[in-house]
């Protein structure tokens, strides 16, 4: 890699990093969509933009098709930080702030990648979709331009999962995010048999659903449940007449979601909403493409591939409900969602020349 491809990746990484794209600052979300797309505007490629409920997205394609045989994926949103997060900062070979490893840092590599491809005489057909809502659960970034849109591809890369590059995922758990209501009737305090309680009722229901997802421990891979809100109940003196509560329930194969809502829908007498849910990633190794990135990226990186399996999820699963092979994997990085986000500024290097030759290999 050259030292001004080097350096070109940088300044686009610092200049993205420098926007606050989080959830709450539309604006920003807007501008960092603007931002690429001033950084491709001197080139010949076909730009498309999207706003679904607040949300923007761009695919850039090199060529004028929806079904480019390669996307790459990133997003550009991020989770909140100080403000001295937006102010990335360069110590020895890291970079440091908030998105560098989740996941600027990658896209900007990736949008390198195809400029550099761009500017070929044969270019092959590869575009390049980033949206804003990953944090927030993809429905209108990736999840919209897939099913409404219609994007299609036969492969994606989504450098958004895992360690390093030396790991690739393989598994994703899915998610059901539930909300469990109870109603009951509401009475004096002091004459509870006139009354039934819905926080109780709640606490019935909750009791219930734990036999079937037991708690989880620590390297454990199975369904796991959260009870992360509830809401009831108004006087100390009152039998409360209503009460919520809300679960984040992941799992590990797409037929257990049925058996999962069934088992809910019986505990809860069907008293129960989906608030949001996404399926799990699930990704074989002997995909042909996989096979040939791993034997690239083993090569460029002096180490051998390890397939791992993660809690988290990631876009990637819009793309496998689709039947489209993903790559998950990452740019070395640490402290994502935390203080002191960085990236290792050799290893984005190191997925350029991946990317770069993977591209080449493919010959599409
Ligand atoms: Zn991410």
């Amino acid at each position: 890699m050259k030292l001004n491809d080097k350096n070109e990746i940088i300044k686009t990484s610092i200049g993205l990093m420098k926007i606050p794209s989080t959830k709450d600052n539309e604006k920003a979300r807007k501008d960092v969509i603007a931002f690429v797309k001033k950084y491709f505007s001197k080139e010949d490629v076909f730009i498309k933009e999207f706003k679904e409920n607040g949300i923007y997205s761009i695919v850039v394609n090199l060529k004028n098709e929806k079904n480019p045989k390669l996307f790459l994926n990133g997003h550009l949103d991020v989770v909140p930080d100080k403000k001295d997060g937006f102010s990335p900062k360069i110590l020895g070979s890291k970079l440091y702030g908030r998105g560098s490893g989740d996941m600027k840092g990658g896209v900007a590599v990736m949008m390198k990648v195809l400029k550099d491809l761009a500017n070929k005489k044969d270019r092959p057909s590869v575009g390049l979709m980033l949206t804003t809502d990953e944090e927030v659960g993809g429905k209108n970034g990736v999840a919209f331009l897939l099913r409404e849109k219609k994007y299609i591809s036969k492969f994606v890369i989504v450098p958004d999962g895992g360690k390093n590059l030396s790991e690739i995922i393989l598994n994703q758990k899915g998610i059901l995010h539930l909300k469990i209501k109870a109603h009951g009737i509401s009475a004096h305090g002091s004459r509870p048999w006139l009354g039934e309680n819905a926080i109780t009722e709640l606490i019935k229901y909750y009791n219930e659903i734990q036999k079937t997802i037991p708690p989880i421990k620590n390297k454990e891979w199975r369904n796991s449940l959260n009870l992360g809100n509830i809401i009831g109940g108004k006087n100390i003196n009152s039998v409360p007449n209503y009460a919520e509560m809300c679960l984040d329930i992941r799992y590990i194969k797409i037929n257990e979601r049925a058996k999962i809502l069934d088992k809910i829908k019986k505990i809860t007498n069907s008293n129960f909403e989906i608030v949001n849910e996404g399926f799990p990633f699930t990704q074989i190794k002997n995909n042909i493409f996989l096979k040939k990135y791993v034997n690239i990226a083993s090569k460029e990186i002096g180490n051998k591939i390890i397939f791992n399996k993660s809690e988290g999820a990631s876009d990637a699963r819009f793309f496998s409900e689709k039947g489209i092979p993903a790559i998950i994997t990452k740019i070395n990085c640490a402290n994502i969602h935390a203080d002191n986000e960085w990236i290792d500024i050799n290893e984005m290097e190191i997925f350029y020349n991946i990317l770069h030759k993977f591209i080449k290999d493919l010959n599409i």
